[in-house]
């Protein structure tokens, strides 16, 4: 495969270090631009020499510029995730959600690929479920906003500088190294019962999400950045979906725990009911097909965090 040079915004998050990763498994040249206020250098310590690291933030204009240059493919990870948080600091969002999104979309002039990590939260309350990736956009949260801003600018500035455009909706992914920002609901509930305390749910935990293994997202953003005529919007999710209640059940009996009953909280604003993700089109032109089951990728987590 062909070296490319790769910038990857917020390389030092979650979803972000693990690609870091697989990119110089697949011998490409990195680039991590990260102002490290959810990330940690404590994810790529074990790669820090082969990486070029810039401390910076994408709201800084002259940084990201500096940053593109040079570039084949910018993956562009860096954001705040938080829906409650973004609720609570909506200006704070748009600033880093939309203008460092408006400012990498403006400097990617040059490259030939831009990756951007969208979220499933900007279709809202869907009408239809599997969600298809033509249908309303209609969010509910500053965060879920920023992410369609983020979308438009990111189409409107490739149609002018002519670069490939990889919009993923990505839905909500679980795995090691998960930031406590937005937490995954998954880990949340490994961490709570591993210390004895029952699983918290908001709502009445019919709602249904579709939860994605870490690496079958790397896999979908490899790709996606590999298929010359993939272009455009993606849903990037497992395809299947479970309720919090099912959730719950399954990881307390995977750690054989069901004697801790779920305790039962208000929704929480700007969640929404349900979640699933048509993959049709991710399947036929990226070939995206997820390997990791819902409980395998439950195991393997639980052995990494009770290993930590
Ligand atoms: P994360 O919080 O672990 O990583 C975000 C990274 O961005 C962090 O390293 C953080 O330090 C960095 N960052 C934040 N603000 C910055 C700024 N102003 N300048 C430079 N760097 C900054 O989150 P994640 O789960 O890895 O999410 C990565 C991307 O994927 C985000 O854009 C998120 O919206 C999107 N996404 C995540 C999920 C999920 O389930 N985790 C689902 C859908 C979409």
């Amino acid at each position: 495969m062909e070296c490319l040079r790769v910038l990857v915004t917020g390389g030092a998050g979650f979803i972000g270090s693990h690609l870091v990763k697989a990119l110089l498994r697949a011998g490409h040249f990195v680039r991590v631009l990260d102002n490290f206020s959810t990330g940690s250098m404590d994810n790529i310590v074990d790669v820090a020499r082969d990486v070029e690291i810039v401390v910076g933030d994408v709201r800084d204009y002259s940084v990201v510029e500096k940053c593109v240059r040079g570039v084949d493919v910018v993956i562009h990870l860096a954001a705040l995730i938080d829906v409650a948080e973004s609720i609570e600091r909506p200006d704070l969002y748009f600033e880093v959600n939309v203008i460092g999104t408006h400012n990498i979309a403006k400097a990617c002039r040059g490259v030939n690929v831009l990756i951007f990590a969208s979220s499933s939260s900007v279709y809202g309350d869907p009408l239809k479920i599997p969600i298809p990736e033509d249908h309303l956009l209609s969010p509910r949260s500053p965060y879920a906003a920023s992410k369609v801003a983020g979308e438009a600018l990111i189409q409107a500035f490739s149609s002018i500088y002519g670069y490939r455009p990889i919009i993923l909706r990505i839905f909500n992914v679980y795995g090691p190294k998960q930031s406590r920002a937005y937490a995954g609901v998954v880990i949340e509930f490994i961490r709570r019962v591993l210390r004895r305390e029952p699983p918290i749910i908001y709502g009445d935990g019919e709602q249904t999400r579709d939860f994605i293994h870490i690496s079958d997202v790397i896999d979908a953003i490899m790709k996606a950045m590999s298929i010359e005529r993939a272009r455009g919007v993606f849903n990037i999710g497992s395809g299947k979906a479970v309720t919090i209640n099912q959730l719950a059940k399954l990881i307390l009996k995977t750690l054989n725990r069901e004697d801790l009953k779920p305790v039962y909280a208000p929704p929480r604003p700007g969640d929404i009911k349900h979640s699933i993700a048509d993959i049709t089109k991710s399947r036929k032109i990226l070939g995206f097909e997820p390997k990791i089951s819902l409980e395998e990728g439950i195991k393997t987590l639980i052995n990494v965090i009770a290993n930590s």
